[in-house]
């Protein structure tokens, strides 16, 4: 197989389900049914205005209305839970996203409880981590969700293989390995205490990384052929470390000095890629999924809240 067919293009099968909602927001437009995905953002973090503003963007696209509430860095707890509370509560809106990480002493848990779970399109209340803990319908978190999408249309089995995931999140880790499981994979999780990670890691058919340590997986790290994913996603500003992680890529000097980054993964791409049988790379892998996702799972809450 050529470097080039080894590849699994995120981005083009994330192109592919915003397609598929987009036909489906059409046909809802028929109930008189727009689908309406609320953002709260709270300080001024760059990235997750970035994040945000992508978001409003791909819901633009796809003909669903969405309205992003932005609040001070210095907002109560009281005053975010009343805003979630309004948004609860307006049939209007159908999907609310709360932008983490919230800023200090913000309570991120209480927060992510307060969202009505039939509204909650990030899938992090514990009624939806719950649901899904019990392979029954929910909505699900959106990176984990994605890579599922992409192994299934690129036609990698899961069924009876090994399966390493790298990181133990709520919104990664842990959800990824349950749906792994659910698929009839042999799940192992690994975390920062995991002794002799590699050993682990060769184990794996299937290796997903989302630890979020630029260029943690090597080749020491992968078995031969196996199916690498990456999750990480890193800004990367320094020349020397650029050249180093993609040599020969006049492509990406050029992006660095006209962004003054470019975005790496946990896995150490160009190494990894003479090991494995298919793999993401990054930009371009885990992250357009990932709002792909969150559009498919807006639309999933449009239709549910009205039994459509
Ligand atoms: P996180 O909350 O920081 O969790 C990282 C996990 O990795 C933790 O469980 C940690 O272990 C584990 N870990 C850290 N260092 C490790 C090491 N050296 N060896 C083994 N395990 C290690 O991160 P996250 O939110 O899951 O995100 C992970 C990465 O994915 C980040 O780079 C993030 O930016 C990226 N991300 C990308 C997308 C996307 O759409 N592409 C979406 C979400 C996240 P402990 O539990 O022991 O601390």
């Amino acid at each position: 197989m050529s470097n080039d067919e080894r590849i699994l293009d995120g981005s083009r099968v994330a192109a592919a389900i915003r397609a598929e909602v987009a036909a489906a927001v059409v046909e809802l437009a028929a109930h008189g049914v727009v689908p309406r995905l609320d953002a709260v953002l709270v300080g001024g973090d760059p990235a997750s205005e970035v994040y945000v503003g992508s978001k409003a963007r791909t819901s633009a696209e796809l003909g669903m209305r969405s309205e992003t509430h932005r609040l001070p860095a210095a907002t109560g707890q009281d005053e975010l839970e009343g805003l979630v509370d309004r948004l609860n509560a307006d049939p209007e809106v159908d999907g609310i996203l709360v932008q983490l990480p919230l800023p200090r002493p913000l309570d991120t848990a209480a927060i992510l409880r307060r969202v009505d779970p039939a509204k909650d399109v990030d899938g992090f209340h514990p009624t939806n981590v719950g649901l899904l803990q019990q392979n029954r319908p929910a909505l699900r978190p959106c990176t984990p969700a994605g890579i599922m999408e992409l192994l299934e249309r690129e036609g990698i089995a899961l069924e009876g293989r090994r399966a390493v995931v790298v990181g133990r999140s709520d919104i990664v880790g842990k959800p990824m390995a349950v749906m792994l499981l659910h698929a009839h994979a042999t799940v192992t999780i690994c975390h920062s205490r995991t002794r002799d990670l590699a050993a682990v890691t060769r184990e794996a058919e299937i290796l997903i990384a989302a630890a979020g340590v630029r260029s943690l997986i090597g080749p020491e790290h992968v078995a031969e052929g196996a199916v690498v994913v990456d999750v990480g996603m890193h800004r990367v500003s320094d020349r020397e470390t650029v050249e180093r992680l993609f040599p020969d890529n006049p492509k990406k000097l050029a992006a660095l000095a006209k962004r003054g980054a470019v975005l790496a993964g946990d896995v150490d791409f160009h190494r990894v890629l003479e090991k494995a049988s298919r793999i993401t790379p990054v930009p371009g892998g885990v992250g357009p999924l990932t709002i792909a996702m969150l559009m498919a799972n807006t639309l999933a809450a449009a239709r549910a809240r009205r039994g459509l």
